[in-house]
């Protein structure tokens, strides 16, 4: 049996009920083969089996009070998937829809990202099934600080440094710092993401959207195009899209769509950046009320969605940019895409493509498609970048930090073509993401024996 197959195959034995896992590791497996049959020494060591199964997999019961005085259950977890490169580094994910499977595929992704960074960054991932919707002030501050009262056991400075995802941001950073704090009685670097006046770096917030629009810049450039007058989409309405279309604009850029879990906004004027950073950053409230400042937008609530697919993907655009969720954007999307004009996607999600609309990306000529992996690494990037500045107790300006970022993610779109090219695959960056991530954690394990 193939090994892509015979590794699949022993995960669903092993690991039961974890698709998203599945799906993540057949990507990369199907895009290993060129560099595996040309390269015996990494079956000789059997890096695959190694690498698919994590160091370390912690799950725990998080118990907190709710306003109503009734005792609240969670599950928590913290995935330590490979520190060959360095401390394990990836986020924690609030969201009612987490399991081990969804963790186990982000921290998956997470050590060839940290891997393409060329930062010393091994990689992981962790969570909550936590739902923040609809919670008060005090009932999130009190998740929080249940959440740390098991996680603090395992993290560290130099072992283990855990970020913010969907539905941890600066406030749930800082109230999870504040306990680890009280706990141990130690100020240190366990967290990234933290506010700017207690450890935190300058561009951390804007770094994974302003990196993956950085990375579409550099495809485009590459094939003699750019950003300029460029009609964007953008899903998601977070961190990562507000971001993205932050610098989208100052790029001259046009993006004119937006979406939450409960719909989708479309502004053919171009969304209107301080009201959707007000609706979202600070009243926390659904994208339906962007019709109360700007009646002339249309808002698709998700009851009405075509089943087939997000509408907005059925918008006619230049570049795409998904920055919401995995499997966001399927095969059908892709084709509407595609029919429609578009010639670039980047991704700030994580594999927000189906394995289908990746197959169709790839396929069709000229078409730019940057993996997440590789798109949205600027986060974590920039997370090594507070780590260094915390190390080295100094605060750079916002400008030093983001042309490190912008370097970084020029340095990872040039590791991913010049790979795609040496395998005769020109613009395949998911081949060039993979195959480059991979070969750097896979002789750093070489070299440091079988532990
Ligand atoms: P946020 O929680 O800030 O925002 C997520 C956005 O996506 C929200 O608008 C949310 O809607 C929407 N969303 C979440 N789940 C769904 C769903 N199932 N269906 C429809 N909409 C959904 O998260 P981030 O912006 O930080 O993260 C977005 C993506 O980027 C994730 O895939 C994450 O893993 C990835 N990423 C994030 C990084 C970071 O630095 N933050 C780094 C690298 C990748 P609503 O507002 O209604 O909740």
């Amino acid at each position: 049996m193939p090994y892509t197959a015979k590794t699949i195959e022993y995960l669903k034995r092993t690991s039961p009920a974890q698709s998203e896992f599945y799906q993540a590791t057949q990507e990369v497996l199907l895009s290993l083969r060129p560099l595996l049959d040309k390269e015996k020494k990494y079956q000789r060591y059997n890096i695959i089996e190694r690498l698919v199964e994590p160091e370390r997999q912690i799950m725990f019961k998080i118990t907190w009070m709710d306003d109503e005085g009734m005792v609240q259950v969670n599950k928590g977890y913290r995935i330590e998937f490979n520190s060959a490169l360095g401390p394990y580094k990836g986020g924690l994910r609030f969201h009612h829809s987490v399991n081990a499977g969804i963790i186990k595929f982000l921290g998956f992704e997470q050590i060839f990202k940290n891997a393409l960074t060329g930062l010393q960054l091994g990689g992981g991932k962790g969570g909550s099934n936590f739902d923040p919707k609809g919670k008060s002030e005090g009932e999130i501050m009190r998740f929080c600080q249940a959440f740390m009262s098991e996680l603090y056991r395992h993290i560290g400075p130099t072992t283990d440094v855990p970020a913010g995802d969907i539905g941890v941001g600066g406030r749930e950073i800082g109230y999870m710092f504040g306990q680890y704090k009280k706990l141990t009685g130690r100020y240190e670097g366990i967290l990234t993401g933290k506010g700017l006046n207690w450890g935190g770096s300058l561009a951390r917030t804007e770094a994974t959207g302003y990196g993956t629009v950085y990375f579409a810049q550099n495809m485009l450039e590459a094939a003699g195009n750019s950003l300029e007058g460029k009609t964007c989409v953008v899903s998601g309405a977070g961190n990562v899209a507000i971001y993205t279309i932050e610098k989208l604009y100052e790029l001259g850029a046009i993006p004119i769509s937006a979406s939450d879990s409960r719909g989708t906004i479309y502004d053919k004027e171009g969304i209107n950046l301080n009201t959707l950073k007000e609706l979202k950053e600070n009243k926390k409230v659904s994208l339906v009320h962007y019709l109360d400042e700007h009646p002339h937008a249309i808002y698709t609530p998700v009851e009405l969605y075509d089943t087939k697919m997000n509408p907005v993907w059925a918008i006619s655009c230049d570049v795409a940019f998904p920055c919401a969720t995995q499997n966001e954007l399927n095969e059908n999307a892709a084709k509407e895409l595609i029919k429609n004009g578009c010639i670039c996607v980047s991704e700030g999600a994580n594999m927000p493509s189906t394995a289908d609309a990746v197959d169709l990306f790839i396929g069709t000529k000229n078409f730019l498609y940057g993996p997440g992996k590789a798109a949205n690494a600027g986060g974590v990037a920039t997370s090594q970048l507070e780590m260094s500045q915390n190390a080295s107790m100094q605060s750079w300006d916002f400008e030093t930090v983001d042309n490190k970022l912008k370097n970084i993610m020029k340095g990872i779109y040039i590791s991913c073509s010049e790979t795609a090219k040496e395998y005769n695959s020109t613009n395949n960056f998911v081949l060039g993401a993979n195959i480059a991530g991979f070969k750097k954690v896979a002789d750093a394990m070489i070299d440091q024996g079988s532990v």
